[in-house]
């Protein structure tokens, strides 16, 4: 049978939609938020439920097509859509049902974190998840998941009761402690290699109004806020999480005119408590170096994790390097300095998000994440909507990396890189990766999930 005679006999057994280059709507599921990935897949297949992507794997694994496996489609190599072959698209699937007695969530595949945020809300609960809430919950949680509520909660895979997968032959399976319990150990940070996730169960906690935002300095304050900031945040109280950020003034509210596209560098607050005990904590860095502005107040946890969603829009160019770290040194802060002055456009930035307190109690091998004892976790963006200026913001980011790698703790968080060789894949999981390796043969042995931060199966 020729391919397009089974695409035609699939589209029959198919509930969701199949979409081949001819047909209407193709140019736009074929796209992913990194405007800089441009692949052209054979065919998309838009799975309406569980039954669609055991038919969708079996598809393509009799007519020897490779698999993309699309969440959010957020993923900064674009690892959720591929050239030539299949696109697996989970987006229908996108359901979340809050058990409040239980503070559990269960989350369909194709959700955004918007969509679990305002779901948990209503119940004055939340699972914890990134910073930007448009970005699919699949990816974000097998790669690990860090963000505004990481020191006090963990983790979003230290949250991650059991998922019910599709594996490479087309089985179904559970997976949890109890179940399966390898395979559960190693989706816990090894991403998309070991198959399909459908979906997801979390423990959610009582997280309702934060008092979050963020502080901004001058530049010329920069070097002592850090310096401030790598002392503060290791012992400050679990519930205060504070991402410190290299970048230009957004040009729109809240921000003053004045400050607009200005350089600046940033710390953004999320404190799980009252706006009286969090002015207290923060009391030493505003009277030491008062900030040129500061938006900081008690909101309902969805609005800061909807904060930044407009400054990043579908369809930028955008160029990713990332390390972890333990320390930040004076050396290192210079450095910092030296590329926050250089900022190629006004959306390209430098965040380095704390990777202590409750990520750090969580044991070294009881989870695939490779780095429990990592501090910080650095990304650099360059970011433009522009074609044309993308040699200019890849040009800085990897100056940027390459000025601050030598500091680095030696691997990096993989939700965070573009496609970097299988070095830098073992760099991550370090210790980890050979039992990845191992239970990828077992799960995965011909390695039909490949287009992923790729584990090969062990021989
Ligand atoms: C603007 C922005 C902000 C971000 N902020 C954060 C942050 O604060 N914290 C953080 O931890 N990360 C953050 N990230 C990184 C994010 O975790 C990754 O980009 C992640 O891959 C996005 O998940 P996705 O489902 O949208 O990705 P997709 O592009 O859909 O998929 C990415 C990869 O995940 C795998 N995959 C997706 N769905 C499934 C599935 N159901 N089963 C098996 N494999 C699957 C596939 O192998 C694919 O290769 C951010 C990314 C962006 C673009």
């Amino acid at each position: 049978m020729s391919l397009q005679q089974a695409i035609s006999e699939f589209r029959g057994q198919f509930r969701g939609a199949v979409l081949e280059p001819q047909d209407l709507g193709y140019e736009e599921a074929r796209r992913v938020y990194n405007a800089m990935i441009d692949r052209r897949p054979r065919l998309i297949a838009k799975c309406a439920g569980v039954a669609d992507v055991m038919a969708a794997v079996r598809m393509a694994k009799v007519n020897s097509l490779q698999v993309s496996v699309r969440g959010g489609g957020h993923n900064a190599a674009g690892l959720g859509v591929c050239d030539g072959g299949m696109v697996i698209d989970l987006a229908p699937i996108n359901y979340v049902r809050v058990d409040p007695s239980s503070r559990t969530v269960l989350v369909g595949a194709g959700a955004r974190w918007s969509d679990v945020d305002h779901a948990t809300h209503a119940f004055g609960l939340a699972v914890p998840s990134g910073i930007i809430s448009s970005t699919g919950v699949a990816g974000l949680t097998l790669g690990g998941g860090l963000g505004h509520l990481s020191r006090k909660f963990g983790l979003t895979i230290d949250n991650l009761l059991s998922v019910d997968m599709v594996l490479a032959d087309g089985r179904f399976v559970v997976a949890s402690a109890e179940e399966n319990a390898d395979l559960f150990w190693a989706v816990r940070g090894g991403g998309g290699n070991f198959g399909i996730v459908t979906s997801f169960l979390f423990e959610a906690h009582p997280v309702d109004t934060v008092c979050a935002g963020p502080m901004l300095w001058n530049l010329e304050d920069a070097a002592d806020v850090m310096r401030w900031y790598r002392e503060f945040i290791t012992h400050a109280p679990e519930e205060m999480n504070g991402f410190f950020a290299m970048m230009s003034v957004p040009p729109g509210p809240p921000f003053p005119e004045e400050l607009h596209l200005r350089k600046m560098c940033a710390i953004v607050w999320c404190y799980q408590g009252s706006m009286e005990q969090a002015n207290s904590i923060l009391e030493p860095i505003r009277s030491y170096r008062p900030p040129a502005f500061e938006f900081f107040a008690p909101m309902p946890y969805p609005m800061l994790q909807g904060m930044f969603d407009g400054i990043y829009p579908s369809g930028l160019q955008w160029y990713w390097k990332a390390d972890f770290f333990r320390e930040i040194s004076d050396a290192a802060i210079e450095k910092h300095l030296e590329y926050a002055a250089l900022l190629p456009s006004w959306q390209s930035t430098m965040h380095l998000y704390p990777v202590n307190g409750k990520v750090n109690r969580v044991g070294q091998d009881d989870t695939a994440f490779g780095y429990r004892d990592a501090v910080w976790s650095e990304v650099i963006v360059g970011v433009d909507p522009d074609p044309a200026n993308r040699e200019k913001i890849t040009d800085w980011a990897r100056g940027y990396y390459s000025a601050l790698h030598p500091f680095g703790a030696g691997g990096a968080y993989l939700n965070f890189m573009m496609e970097e060789g299988d070095d830098r894949i073992r760099a991550a999981y370090r210790g980890n990766y050979d039992r990845l390796t191992a239970i990828k043969a077992k799960y995965d042995p011909e390695n039909f999930f490949r287009v992923n931060q790729n584990i090969r199966p062990a021989a």
